[in-house]
């Protein structure tokens, strides 16, 4: 069976010390097995402010990672407010999301921004997860299919054949994030399976296209994650508003 993925993006939700109890009370449920890190990764994406609180909470839990929800295209510099790749990583990230769709529809994330910030990323140690999605009106005008690949094309266009191994992509179609309106299984291995055709096309290889985890995120719950995990080729999920519970995300990561 192929590796699964699951990824908690907190968006601007708990503060270090709400960060610290939901370590406490997921860890107390999700005990480490050997037999199950190697079968899935869990990540969790706090805000940048408790990235720390997050890392340290998790102390010798190595078998689950910590990401950033967002990082800037330069290094350093003059850029108040921001945080960069090398700063996640030094404070434990190894992940960082890229083009989700708030940044992309409330921040104006373009593509160029997504295929800057994926370079940075991938030069600094973290493993770009690159969320591509059609709003419900390119998906009422038929361009579900070209959106999702522009974006895809777009994100991946600033890094070299080799790296293409150390990304990870999520399809989050933007009229299912936090609406409860998921896409249906069959919804997201249609949509999978575009996304997979382009990797192995940009790849050069089936099998190393294969390997590249493609998460489906939007409205997942614990009772509808078994189903969009049968959905050919969803690899893990990506999850935002139920992952906020620990006992909630407990049970979806041990779907
Ligand atoms: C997200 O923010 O990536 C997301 C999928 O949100 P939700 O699960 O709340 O729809």
């Amino acid at each position: 069976m192929k590796r699964r993925v699951f990824v908690a993006n907190w968006k601007m939700n708990l503060a270090p010390t709400e960060a610290r109890a939901f370590i406490k009370a997921f860890i107390a449920r999700y005990k480490r097995s050997s037999k199950r890190s190697s079968k899935q990764t869990v990540v969790i994406v706090p805000s940048a402010a408790a990235i720390t609180a997050v890392v340290t909470a998790l102390a010798r839990r190595k078998d689950i990672v910590v990401g950033v929800q967002n990082i800037h295209t330069e290094a350093k510099g003059a850029f108040t407010g921001e945080t960069s790749a090398p700063m996640a990583h030094d404070a434990g990230a190894r992940l960082a999301l890229v083009g989700h769709s708030e940044r992309r529809h409330v921040f104006g994330e373009t593509d160029e921004t997504t295929a800057l910030k994926c370079a940075r990323a991938l030069e600094n140690g973290l493993m770009p997860l690159l969320c591509v999605g059609e709003t419900l009106q390119q998906r009422e005008a038929g361009e579900a299919e070209s959106t999702v690949l522009r974006q895809l094309r777009a994100g991946v266009s600033r890094i070299s054949q080799t790296q293409m191994h150390k990304i990870a992509v999520a399809y989050e179609p933007v009229w299912a994030i936090g609406t409860g309106r998921n896409a249906t299984p069959a919804d997201a291995a249609a949509m999978h399976g575009v996304i997979r055709a382009e990797l192995t096309r940009l790849i050069g290889s089936k099998k190393d296209a294969a390997a590249i985890p493609v998460l489906y995120g939007g409205s997942v719950n614990a009772e509808n994650a078994r189903g969009l995990l049968t959905a050919s080729d969803v690899d893990g999920l990506l999850v935002g508003g139920a992952s906020l519970d620990p006992v909630l995300w407990s049970a979806i990561v041990s779907t």
